[in-house]
């Protein structure tokens, strides 16, 4: 007998989490290479193999034509077909490929056979993207539990169901291509979303690119060359900032060189010049946060929030959680990883039977 998974199948990065059998606890099961979670890209070649993740990522960095990435951005969506070596590939194609991917990287690294699984959709998919993840689901040969909204799952990851308190959480969800927020009432038995809202146009992909100009414009000030007129060297600065980015989460500066035309830039990125960079962005977070506020009847505001979930990558830069203690008052809950929450929760769900219990 197999085991049941959950799959958080994201726009730009996807996890497969599994009940360990020892501790009884959620755990990712890693990739091949030993990471947490999987570029949501894949890769047709030549001669036909198929690749995902890491292998696709590194084939884009590389300018190859044949790879596609963002597509559960088109999932639904009957008119998208994307060519790759001469063949048309659907959302759900390429979607069923990632997940097909995923499957068997999970069975071969947890040495599990994946018999089922929970599958994770963001809370605004309408039917047609939901029923876009099934087809996608069963073109992959998987057996579909079901689907569980992202935010829900969250809310399963940090066990605040079941612990007998009645508690309303906000989910803020910065992904790499997308935002998302949601209030939603946690009770013994049942996570009942109130309300989402989100900007389907907004997220960590648009920080990098901040960073991007940043570089860009220093270097032409020192050199009078523009840097992104020549392709190599701005997927060169892509690179470099998306670097710049995760370790200003880290450290209170980055550190960046710069090479084109033979001149070379070194620039030092503070994380108090990206955060006023940048700003105008977390100040549209704040705005669709406020927006669902509003939208809920009675309306209602941070003082009814009693924890903030942060889930997604981008929650990561030092920004957000400050944002948050700022406004309500209180850190976010912590204790879960940001890109592993999704599917953690969606493993707990796939072990739980009818009534809630965990097998
Ligand atoms: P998805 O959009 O698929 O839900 P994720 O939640 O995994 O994806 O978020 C991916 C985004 O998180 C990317 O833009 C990535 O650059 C960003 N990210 C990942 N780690 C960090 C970090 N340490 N600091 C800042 N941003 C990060
Ligand atoms: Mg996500």
């Amino acid at each position: 007998m197999g085991i049941a998974v959950g799959i958080d199948l994201g726009t730009t990065y996807s996890a497969v989490g599994m009940i360990d059998p020892v501790t009884g606890r959620a755990r990712i099961i890693p990739t091949r290479d030993g990471a947490a979670v999987t570029p949501s890209v894949v890769a047709v070649m030549p001669d036909g193999t198929v690749l995902f993740g890491e292998d696709a990522k590194e084939q884009q960095e590389l300018g190859y034509t044949g790879t596609a990435a963002f597509f559960k951005r088109s999932m639904g969506d009957e008119d998208f077909a994307l060519p790759l070596c001469g063949r048309d590939y659907t959302a759900v194609d390429l979607s069923a490929m990632l997940l097909r991917g995923l499957v068997e990287q999970a069975e071969e690294v947890s040495g599990e056979h994946i018999d089922a699984a929970y599958v994770t959709v963001p809370a605004y998919f309408r039917n047609r993207e939901r029923e876009a993840t099934l087809a996608a689901a069963r073109q992959a040969g998987l057996n579909v539990l079901g689907l569980l909204n992202e935010p829900t799952a969250a809310a399963f990851a940090y066990g605040l169901n079941g612990n007998g308190r009645h508690q309303t959480a906000l989910v803020y969800d910065l992904g790499g291509g997308t935002f998302d927020v949601t209030l939603a009432r946690i009770d013994e038995d049942e996570i009942r979303i109130l309300g989402s809202d989100g900007d389907h146009q907004l997220g960590g992909k648009d920080w990098g690119n901040a960073v991007e100009m940043w570089i860009a414009e220093n270097f032409k000030e020192e050199f009078g060359v523009d840097p992104t007129e020549d392709p190599e060297t701005l997927a060169q600065i892509g690179v470099l900032a998306e670097q710049a980015k995760k370790r200003l989460s880290k450290s209170a500066y980055a550190d960046i060189t710069v090479s084109c035309q033979g001149h070379r830039g070194k620039y030092r990125l503070s994380r108090e010049e990206f955060d006023q960079i940048t700003a105008y962005m977390l100040q549209e977070t704040a705005d669709v946060v406020d927006r669902l506020f509003a939208s809920i009847d009675p309306p209602m505001s941070w003082k009814d929030v009693d924890g903030t979930i942060l889930v997604g990558g981008s929650t990561r830069m030092c920004q957000v959680p400050e944002y948050v203690e700022r406004v309500s008052g209180k850190k976010p809950l912590g204790g879960v990883n940001v890109d592993e929450a999704v599917a953690l929760g969606a493993a707990i769900r796939a072990n739980q039977d009818a009534s809630g219990a965990t097998r």
